[in-house]
């Protein structure tokens, strides 16, 4: 139904808060954890420069934002051992600025093995990717990387902090359900990419040349990426998703997407069958009850 009178007013206001702002001109930015996390020197030259991004659907900014708020909520579960929120770190060398979501310390009372400076990074999910994600046994690639990351610009900004490790906490978007999974910090795993943001940078900033994308052809991150409608290479990779895609058979698509129904509905039914209230009858022969 269209919407008229003071609600047309206040969807137009809320439509122009999510509007794209103009980008600020001037000298190249810098780079965020996140965007460094996908792991393409392109994409992080491209936002260095200011490239304007594809606009992103209103919906997916409230998705986002949504996400961004829950930053907010979610460490007052676990403030009882956080030392600070929202710790900013900047690295002129790299030219990497961030913020990481909390910075907590185990005491000797609670664990004396495992007592130290861990790193939390908080990331919301929907129910199907939290539930992947849990089944994978495993945080995203993505989400490991963007956690040294943080391990890294920590310690090298504040100097004396003896980061251990880190801590990656994954939410459920819809049923609020978390899982954790322990991240180890391992310099070296960061070390090819921050090597090729040394080797990038000099050529970006003097003369504004972009380096070659070094990211797998088959990588998902092309198809997500802002900067694909401005990226040969880019779109070289969804052309040949495209002719990958329909060299598998309509009879061989079929059965996968077959089997992928099936298992859903019996992960739904697994479901309901938890949240029934069992008999008493039940429960005593579940139990042994004489
Ligand atoms: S489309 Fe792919 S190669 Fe191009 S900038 Fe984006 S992620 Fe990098």
């Amino acid at each position: 139904m269209r919407m008229t009178g003071p609600s047309a007013i206040m969807s137009r206001v809320i439509e122009e808060t999510l509007s794209p702002k103009k980008e600020e001109e001037g000298a190249i930015g810098y780079i965020r954890p996140s965007s460094l996390a996908k792991g393409c020197v392109l994409y992080v030259a491209m936002e260095l420069l200011k490239v304007p991004k594809e606009e992103i659907d209103n919906r997916v900014k409230r998705i986002l934002e949504a996400g961004t708020s829950s930053h907010f909520r979610i460490p007052k579960y676990f403030s009882k051992i956080t030392v600070a929120k929202e710790m900013p770190f900047l690295d002129e060398e790299y030219r990497i600025r961030g913020q990481c979501d909390a910075l907590i310390y185990i005491p000797p009372d609670l664990d004396v093995e495992h007592s130290g400076f861990y790193v939390v990074e908080i990331k919301t999910t929907s129910s199907s990717e939290f539930e992947r994600i849990k089944e994978a046994g495993q945080p995203k690639e993505e989400h490991i990387t963007q956690c040294l990351i943080y391990i890294w610009g920590l310690t090298r900004y504040y100097k004396s902090i003896p980061i251990r490790g880190g801590i990656i906490y994954y939410e459920n978007r819809d049923t609020l359900d978390y899982h954790l999974f322990n991240v180890t910090y391992d310099e070296n795993l960061l070390l090819p990419l921050l090597n090729e943001i040394k080797a990038m940078l000099p050529g970006l900033i003097i003369e504004g040349k972009l380096p070659e994308a070094h990211l797998p052809l088959d990588h998902w991150a092309h198809e997500y990426c802002p900067y694909l409608s401005v990226c040969d290479y880019g779109q070289e990779a969804m052309k040949l998703k495209k002719e990958k895609k329909s060299e598998i058979p309509d009879r061989v698509l079929a059965e996968i997407i077959g089997m992928r129904i099936v298992k859903k509905q019996r992960a739904k039914e697994e479901k309901v069958k938890k949240k029934t209230p069992r008999t008493l009858e039940e429960l005593s022969e579940e139990f042994n009850w004489e």
